[in-house]
């Protein structure tokens, strides 16, 4: 492969998405992957362009034709990354970034042991409450569940290749630049 392959994971409440939206307007010239997901859309989202939205059976259809270079069930609903989009990119020389949770960026990694992995956490536990309750999407009950997924998933840090903390968007992707290198 040409270009390099990045995954951004890490918990959820962690800033992933924030983090991401930030480095790609820095970075225009990393491409972006978008995941297909089963999971509805939330008001001000479109199809193609924050997710694929699509339904589980079809979702599955694809896992087993192996259209994904990794898929994980997330909560209720399952998200994956298109393999040719990524596969393609990268042969042309192109750097692709992924934002995905942890189980899925593993399964990567292990793939592609090439590729640059990265865990974007949270000062501390309750500033991760705190980010989760912010979204105002979250009831108690879930924001209990990301919780404990979570803690194992921060257990799994020593796995990755860089470990960033989020302490500021600003500061967070600047680290993620400096691993990346200059353009
Ligand atoms: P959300 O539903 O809030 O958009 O995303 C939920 C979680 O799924 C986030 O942690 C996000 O990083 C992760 N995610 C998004 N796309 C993918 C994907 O293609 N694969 C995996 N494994 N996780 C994903």
């Amino acid at each position: 492969m040409k270009g390099k392959l990045y995954i951004l994971s890490g918990p959820s409440g962690a800033g992933k998405g924030t983090v991401c939206k930030q480095l790609i307007k820095e970075r225009p010239d990393i491409v972006l992957s978008i995941s297909m997901t089963t999971r509805p859309p939330r008001a001000d989202e479109k199809n193609g362009v924050n997710y694929f939205f699509t339904d589980k059976q079809s979702f599955l259809k694809i896992k087993e034709e192996g259209g994904f270079l990794e898929c994980a069930g997330h909560f209720d609903n399952y998200y994956g990354t298109p393999r040719a989009f990524v596969v393609d990119n990268l042969e042309k020389g192109r750097d692709v970034l992924l934002e995905i949770e942890p189980v899925g960026a593993l399964q990567v990694k292990a793939q592609m042991p090439e590729s640059v992995l990265i865990f974007l956490t949270a000062p501390s536990k309750d500033d991760l409450i705190a980010r989760l309750r912010s979204r105002g999407s979250e009831t108690e009950e879930t924001i209990a569940k990301r919780m404990a997924k979570a803690e194992t998933e921060l257990s799994q840090m020593d796995k990755y290749d860089y470990v960033v903390l989020n302490d500021t968007v600003e500061n967070a992707v600047k680290k993620i630049e400096k691993i990346m290198g200059g353009k």
